[in-house]
């Protein structure tokens, strides 16, 4: 199966990502937490990405479009199919992601489009904390966890990432909105979108995207 997670910061993309992939086994492509790795090991890499990435500005669509056609070629693991989070993000780097899917003859099944208001968006933002270790997500009141800055899983150190605050939070929702959100419209028009109510629990949206693609499976 290969999917597509859209939506605007805050949505629930990482936290649903997880859970899909555990469920269908699948390799979880997020290129959020790649550019964050190459800039802890402070690799060429992430020092070319550290600006656009801590000022909630977009990296540059040839650079992305690089680093997801490298992955796809080189990781045999992709062959089980693939969960993309936080990729495309311009109609550029969807267009280009349908040109290497094509040539391999493996387009994209399912894009699902994460709905969330604003008010929920700032406050899961601004609450959210990550594991420096194994990149587990929390949020300081609707997931908090058992130490309030050790991870429950790994005992990592936790961190706020330097992008969720408020005033990049802003920046993040307007680039969003210019350039991420008119690939709603290309994908719809594909017949390829599954719409969530993203201010939902996450295990709410799981259920319901599930039913929908074991519907998907049987019509097929
Ligand atoms: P995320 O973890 O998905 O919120 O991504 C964090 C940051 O990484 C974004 O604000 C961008 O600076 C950068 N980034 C991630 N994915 C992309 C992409 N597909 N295109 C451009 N920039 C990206």
């Amino acid at each position: 199966m290969r999917l597509i997670l859209l939506g605007p910061p805050g949505a629930g993309k990482g936290t649903l990502a997880t859970l899909l992939k555990e469920k269908f086994d699948i390799v979880h492509i997020s290129t959020g937490d790649i550019f964050r790795e190459e800039m802890k090991s402070d690799s060429e890499l992430g020092r070319e990405v550290k600006g656009y990435v801590e000022g909630g500005e977009l990296v540059p669509d040839s650079v992305v479009t690089q680093l997801i056609e490298n992955k796809l070629k080189k990781d045999p693991s992709v062959e089980k199919g693939f969960l993309l989070d936080g990729f495309p993000r311009t109609t550029v780097q969807a267009e280009d992601l349908d040109g290497m899917l094509d040539k391999i003859g493996e387009p994209v099944d399912r894009v699902v489009y994460m709905e969330t208001s604003l008010p929920v968006i700032i406050q899961r933002l601004t609450g959210r904390r990550i594991c420096r270790d194994c990149d587990a997500i929390y949020h300081i009141t609707n997931k908090p966890a058992k130490t309030s800055d050790q991870c429950d899983v790994c005992n990592g150190g936790l961190y706020q990432r330097a992008d969720d605050n408020e005033e990049t939070i802003k920046t993040r929702m307007d680039v969003y909105l210019k350039n991420t959100k008119p690939i709603i419209e290309y994908y719809q028009a594909q017949g390829k979108l599954i719409n969530i109510d993203a201010n939902q629990d996450t295990n709410v949206s799981l259920d319901f995207l599930i039913n929908n693609l074991n519907e998907d499976a049987k019509s097929n």
